[in-house]
């Protein structure tokens, strides 16, 4: 039943959207303004107070705003700059004000993107995006989009319409008989696969066993005369940007191979298939348009806010047989039903804020980005080698991948760039050593970013 005590929080909520609004916009605005200000990375001390949010839940209601203001302020301090320029740990991504805006709209909206009769808004925007997004990339003009949490995802659902087709060609009926006594399907992919590969083959049971790793060469591409043969049972997937070195594999030789012993070609382009938006960097995945499917990341190189990636893929008919779902309550219509394109029903309309960005940014916009990005990781590869510290990578897209002299060197290099407060990045291995990764992926930083961050990493290599 209703309270009418005003002193319930139900009834605040009614009462105090206005100041709770306030209290979001204001720390937003706050945030922004101060992150030139902020460390690259909060410092312990800051990052203790996090211990005050260890206790038993709460019995009694509080004030909303009271709790606001406090999440504010925690917020405010204990979250990792990674907008702003100056984080280049991972491959993050920065985040375009146009996209933080439009979500926060569509948050204000709580649409789900389960079916078209949920919000048309979203159905509509999923359908202009995914064909917008075929054309910038390059890709076949058949090719559907499910707009999924990120590439981790994205790669999952490829893999699951993967292995429907591969099983298909072996004779083997997957959705009547089932995995169990299935044939036996191939894997070849380089052994620097991301993480998130040998995760999506392990829960679809593809098996160890049947992993072919190849090696690869110093950039991360896998060499053709490495071939564990490929055959019609098989899963080659590719590399649109190593995790590491950037490394874009040779699409047009690897793909014709696998064509020709009708394989299925899956590429991993988190972030380096939007190297296809600009012509100066298109030539990096020149023939990935002839892959089956493709992963990939908006709230990395495009610089959405997070939980925005796309799996892609050219088989509509068979992609959907893999995804097959509906409901009586919740049937598929002839309308553009968001959860067949991926394995969740409910989903945040994530097509939104993706619209907002490409919408604005044009075919140009989206250009200047990638080629901005990419300009910065050069500036930093260029100060970072005339001082010689070492660069272990060919830098053809965002990745600068550096080392110290032993792995016990670069051990001290990172602790040093990390506690500098100027910068952040992450450490790695590569090829047997120890290193250490620049990942420049925000359209925030600057050149003056790039120039403080490369004297810093410089002084590390020198003092460390
Ligand atoms: C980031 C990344 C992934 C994983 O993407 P998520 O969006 O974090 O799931 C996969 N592959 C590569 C090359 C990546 O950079």
């Amino acid at each position: 039943m209703p309270s009418s005590d005003k002193s319930k929080p139900l009834v605040q909520q009614t009462d105090q959207a206005d100041a709770l609004l306030n209290i979001a916009f204001n720390a937003i605005k706050t945030y922004q303004a101060g992150l030139q200000d902020k460390p690259a990375y909060p410092s312990h001390a800051v990052l203790d107070r996090l211990k005050s949010l260890d206790e038993g839940m709460p019995q009694r209601s509080s004030d909303p705003v009271e709790i606001l203001q406090g999440l504010a302020a925690l917020g405010d301090a204990t979250a990792v700059p990674t907008t702003g320029g100056r984080f280049f740990g991972f491959v993050s991504g920065g985040l375009l004000p146009t996209g933080l805006s439009a979500r926060m709209m569509a948050d204000s909206w709580d649409q789900a993107s389960a079916l078209h009769a949920m919000s048309p808004l979203a159905a509509e925007l999923e359908r202009v995006c995914e064909r917008w997004i075929v054309d910038l990339l390059g890709l076949p003009q058949e090719t559907i989009a499910g707009f999924v949490t990120g590439t981790s995802m994205a790669t999952y659902c490829a893999f699951a319409a993967a292995r429907l087709q591969l099983l298909k060609n072996a004779g083997w009926d997957f959705h009547r008989d089932g995995l169990f006594g299935a044939p036996d399907l191939k894997v070849v992919v380089a052994e620097n696969a991301h993480s998130c590969i040998w995760r999506a083959l392990r829960l679809l049971g593809f098996g160890e066993r049947h992993i072919h790793r190849m090696p690869t060469d110093q950039n991360g591409r896998l060499r053709l005369d490495s071939g564990a043969a490929i055959d019609e049972k098989t899963l080659l997937i590719l590399q649109a940007g190593d995790v590491n070195t950037g490394g874009f594999d040779d699409f047009t030789a690897l793909c014709a191979v696998a064509k020709e012993k009708n394989a299925w070609v899956h590429v991993d382009g988190a972030f380096g298939l939007w190297a296809a938006a600009s012509k100066d960097y298109a030539y990096l995945t020149d023939g990935v348009e002839a892959a089956d499917s493709w992963a990939t990341d908006t709230h990395k190189t495009l610089n959405a806010p997070y939980e925005c990636g796309l799996v892609l893929c050219r088989h509509e008919a068979l992609y959907r047989e893999a995804m097959q779902t509906g409901a009586a309550y919740a049937p598929l219509t002839d309308k553009r039903d968001g959860m067949a394109f991926v394995p969740e029903m409910s989903r945040r309309a994530r097509a939104i804020e993706i619209w907002a960005i490409l919408k604005t940014l044009g075919k140009e916009g989206v250009r200047d980005l990638v080629n901005q990005i990419c300009e910065r990781a050069a500036l930093m590869a260029k100060l970072l080698r005339a001082h010689d510290v070492p660069i272990l990578n060919d830098v053809v897209f965002n990745q600068v991948l550096i080392s110290g002299d032993t792995d016990d060197h670069t051990g001290r290099m990172l602790a040093f760039i990390q506690a500098s407060g100027v910068c952040w990045c992450g450490g790695s291995s590569w090829k047997g050593r120890d290193v250490i990764r620049i990942s420049v992926c925000g359209w925030e930083t600057t050149e003056a970013h790039i120039a403080d961050a490369a004297s810093v990493i410089t002084e590390s290599y020198r003092q460390s």
